[in-house]
């Protein structure tokens, strides 16, 4: 078994993405009225409406064509950090994913890496400082270390949802250093960052998708 996802499957898993934010409203603005300014789940919402209602088009895409249209319509189409930061990580994906019309193991891996890499530098942020890096990043380690370690593909991909998880839940005692948390007096501290948890619920999505529908 393998993965093997084309652009009508990621375009399933962008669905059903959106429709797993669509139904945490009161979850994520409940925390980011604590840490942030309270418009993360607004602004996540609003991204994935955009790419939903492009659906039938982004089917149309090459794979690379799709990501990149996706990292234009969050660049351009949602407020706030993650407007900038998904538009980024998508972006980086569709370059590190030029010329190729499906998505593999390692390709899945590829694509992380460049989503990691995108937001590290965009957002000039670091593993630990509490934000949608740490998700993403513990659950790309995650799922690095298990196809090294020569797991197979379900094994891996269910490494990466832990790993996702894992990285959330570590957000609850750090210290913010970036974003809005940060001007906090305690840091946030004590409470998940509201940016690792609607991360992670993506990476969990994928996850889910792939799983579910994917494997070959
Ligand atoms: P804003 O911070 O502009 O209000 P959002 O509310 O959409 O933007 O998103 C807030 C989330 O963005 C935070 O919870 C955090 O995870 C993430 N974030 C903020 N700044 C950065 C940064 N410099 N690098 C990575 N992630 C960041
Ligand atoms: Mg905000």
């Amino acid at each position: 078994m393998a993965i093997r996802m084309g652009v009508e499957e990621y375009v399933g898993y962008l669905t059903a993405a959106g429709e797993e934010i669509a139904g945490q409203k009161d979850y994520i603005t409940a925390l980011d009225s604590k840490t942030g300014d309270g418009d993360h789940w607004v602004n996540m919402n609003m991204g994935f409406q955009k790419i939903v209602a492009k659906a039938d088009d982004l089917k149309k895409q090459d794979l690379p064509g799709l990501l990149k249209q996706v990292g234009m319509i969050t660049m351009s189409g949602v407020g706030g950090s993650s407007g900038v930061l998904y538009g980024s990580a998508y972006i980086a994906a569709s370059r590190a994913l030029d010329g190729q019309t499906e998505i593999d193991d390692q390709r899945l891996l590829t694509l992380l890496e460049a989503q990691t890499k995108a937001i590290m530098e965009r957002g000039k942020v670091e593993p630990g400082w509490k934000t949608m890096l740490d998700s993403l990043y513990q659950g790309t380690e995650a799922y690095r270390a298990a196809l090294a370690a020569g797991k197979d593909s379900q094994q891996a991909v269910e490494a990466l949802m832990e790993g996702a998880r894992q990285g959330r839940d570590a957000t609850r005692d750090m210290e913010a250093v970036k974003g809005r948390a940060s001007y906090q007096t305690n840091k946030g501290v004590g409470d998940l960052d509201p940016g690792a948890v609607t991360m992670c619920m993506q990476v969990e999505t994928l996850g889910r998708y792939i799983l579910a529908h994917c494997m070959n």
